[in-house]
């Protein structure tokens, strides 16, 4: 499958390239931990009311996901970078988070669907790291579900991410006709605008932070994104073929910053969600 999707990335479709200069400081400031702080109290919301989010860090257990070169895992990158945001979101005290996976282990993708149902999550954020055989290519990108991909290789992508199932010995042919059938209803489209919002507002954030793809918003039929009702994105945060990429997966300093940066999205997509809601 990574040949398959290599051959739509051979042009650099939405990749940069490798040569660009990355902050010295991006890159050596691996071992940096510390306290994040806090975001400032908004007075835009209610105190009395949290907001639910659910962070899903891709992959775990049996399933490593992308393994880069160095042997740098994206599950364990992406659990570190659900951590470092649940810590971000929570010192605000507007927001209860709850992570799908706290540890290394493996999720059947429709568990991680169902437990943001179970909870009522007003957002659900899942996050991965990909790896393409092109390793020059680089940068984030946030995608919501969509029957039709917005592109071949972020349906390329979904039909990989999709897969994680299947390495635990899961029948995946079913879960393909739910994500049809889900995808047909009036509360899907709604959530799917409201996790639009949130993806635009993502992008914005993290811009001045971060390397983007070439075409950062994008949509694909991932499985992990059909809860009819629950806004859903899923942030791949970076690729692991590519080694300045990974250098800021494994910097705890870019974690928090991007932690931060997305915590902002947070807060300005429900900021955006309350006012519509008083209208
Ligand atoms: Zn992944």
């Amino acid at each position: 499958m990574y040949g398959l999707l290599a051959i739509g990335l051979s042009t650099v479709v939405f990749g940069q390239e490798a040569g660009q200069t990355l902050n010295p400081k991006d890159q050596f400031d691996t071992i940096a931990t510390g306290a994040l702080t806090p975001a400032p109290p908004m007075p835009l919301f209610d105190p009395s009311q949290t907001h639910v989010i659910v962070i899903d860090p891709g992959h775990g257990g049996i399933d490593p996901g992308a393994v880069s070169h160095d042997g740098t895992k994206e599950k364990d990158v992406v659990l570190a970078y659900a951590k470092a945001l649940k810590q971000f979101l929570e010192g605000s005290g507007r927001y209860e988070v709850l992570l799908t996976r706290g540890n290394d282990k493996f999720i059947k993708l429709d568990d991680r669907v169902k437990y943001a149902r179970d909870h009522k999550a007003e957002l659900f954020i899942a996050v991965h790291a990909d790896m393409l055989d092109n390793h020059t290519v680089r940068g984030t990108t946030v995608y919501t579900v969509s029957d039709q991909a917005s592109d071949f290789e972020a349906d390329a992508l979904a039909k990989k991410e999709n897969g994680a199932d299947q390495i635990a010995g899961l029948n995946l042919s079913k879960q393909k006709q739910d994500v049809a059938n889900a995808l047909m209803t009036l509360a899907q489209r709604e959530a799917k605008s409201e996790a639009l919002l949130f993806a635009q507002k993502t992008v914005h954030e993290i811009s001045p932070l971060t390397e983007l793809s070439g075409n950062p918003l994008r949509s694909a039929a991932f499985v992990v994104l059909k809860a009819p009702d629950v806004p859903s994105v899923l942030v791949e945060l970076g690729y692991l073929s590519n080694i300045d990429d990974e250098g800021r997966l494994n910097s705890a300093k870019w974690r928090k910053d991007m932690a931060e940066a997305m915590g902002k999205a947070v807060d300005s997509y429900f900021a955006t969600a309350s006012a519509n809601a008083e209208k």
